[in-house]
């Protein structure tokens, strides 16, 4: 079964999306991005042009067997590099 990939930030300005946060938006690709930038985008995705709608929350029973991705979406408008925070999310 595919599995939604939780990305661990938003794809435009690089803000933290933890798994239960509820500001984060995805497209039908699972490109992701924080509630701020969906709205400045009128919530359309703008790598595919598709809708952007608020994330479904994994339970965090479920978590524990299948963990977000902390794999970072790259974008061109990003202002710190990839991958300096990622050893902060996950831990509670
Ligand atoms: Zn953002
Ligand atoms: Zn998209």
């Amino acid at each position: 079964m595919a599995l939604l990939d939780l990305k661990p930030g938003c794809e435009c300005c690089d803000a933290g999306l933890l798994p239960a946060s509820s500001e984060a938006r995805i497209c039908t690709y699972e490109c992701t991005y924080c509630a701020t930038y969906a709205d400045e985008m009128g919530n359309i995705c703008k790598n595919c042009g598709g809708s952007l709608v608020p994330r479904p929350i994994r339970p965090a029973a479920h978590l524990a067997d299948r963990p977000a991705s902390t794999i970072r979406v790259p974008c061109s408008r990003s202002r710190v590099g990839n991958g300096l925070n990622i050893e902060l999310w996950g831990q509670t």
